[in-house]
């Protein structure tokens, strides 16, 4: 298990408390360490050859998926959420693929912010015999969202989260397309933290990208990467950026399209991208390590900030 020291907390129900004690301690954020690593390297097998949308790779991580989230029982809701997906630039026949939805349902009436926290969990599958594991890319950040359920019940939210695992993202970005085509998001304001390839990285970097579009992302993050052994880099997010704007390169992009905050965590791309060679054996467990522990303690302090976060309107550029 991997804790963290307690810090400091403003909560709705810590208000009062606050005004007698000055400063309440929230529960401490925890998830095992183990559980998640077990589920990168299940995801990255070749038992789930490669996790093609619509193949039977694909299938068989799906079910994986929902068994786990079953078992860890962080969830008052899990859904299927089936759609038509298109492969592109491969001829062939469209496919059926389907996102996987976890809520946390908090008592807020479903009226307050909406935290919706996505990573693929598809991948290429088999190309000329070889299977392509999408060790980095995406199985990492898939298990990701496991610890970061888990966390969540030791330390619960302020505001209701949807957890999305969706699929058809290598076939262009095709499951966050479905889903945020599904809700206008009119009737309450959303957030999305999209995690995609969090694991691969000899330099002891990740990038949180969307802080030029929403600076007031900037400080929180920074707050989360304190004292902790790995370096938060910020950018990849500007127009003159060019091939390294990421801002429409993974399923965020269809949140920003639609005008909605997002912030992305990623690696920068590395010699095993969209390769058969991505596969677990390669991944440096240590960074993986690392790098989950950031992100979990980043989706607290967003969470804690939701209310500012999901209602500022980012720069559309
Ligand atoms: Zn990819």
């Amino acid at each position: 298990m991997t804790h963290f020291t307690q810090t400091c907390r403003k909560s709705s129900l810590a208000a009062v408390a606050l005004i007698l004690t000055a400063c309440t301690a929230a529960p401490s954020p925890s998830y095992s360490h183990d559980s998640t690593v077990r589920i990168f390297e299940t995801l990255a097998s070749d038992a789930m050859q490669g996790r093609r949308a619509g193949s039977p790779g694909g299938i068989k991580a799906r079910s994986f998926i929902i068994d786990e989230m079953r078992a860890l029982g962080a969830f008052d809701s899990i859904s299927e959420h089936p759609f038509t997906a298109q492969p592109r630039g491969e001829g062939g026949a469209p496919v059926q693929a389907v996102n996987i939805h976890g809520l946390i349902d908090t008592d807020d009436g479903d009226t307050g912010p909406l935290f919706v926290i996505t990573a693929h969990y598809d991948h290429l599958g088999e190309r000329d015999g070889e299977i392509y594991n999408g060790a980095d890319d995406n199985a990492s950040g898939a298990a990701a969202l496991f610890a970061i359920a888990q966390s969540f019940m030791t330390a619960p939210p302020n505001h209701d989260v949807l957890f999305i695992w969706y699929d058809a993202e290598e076939m262009g970005l095709q499951g966050a397309k479905y889903f945020v085509a599904q809700d206008s998001f009119a009737d309450r304001p959303v957030f999305n933290m999209n995690l995609d390839m969090v694991s691969q990285n000899t330099e002891g970097e990740i990038y949180a990208s969307g802080s030029y579009h929403m600076p007031a992302l900037k400080p929180i993050l920074e707050q989360s990467a304190a004292g902790k052994d790995i370096t938060l880099v910020f950018g990849n997010d500007r127009p003159e950026d060019g091939g390294n704007d990421w801002t429409l390169q993974s399923d965020h992009a269809e949140f920003h399209r639609a005008g909605l905050p997002f912030v992305y965590f990623g690696v920068v791309d590395h010699p095993h991208y969209h390769k058969a060679s991505d596969t677990f054996a390669t991944i440096p467990l240590e960074f993986y390590e690392r790098s989950v522990e950031l992100i979990v303690q980043a989706a607290h302090d967003l969470d804690e900030n939701l209310d500012m976060l999901a209602r500022a309107r980012p720069t559309s550029e």
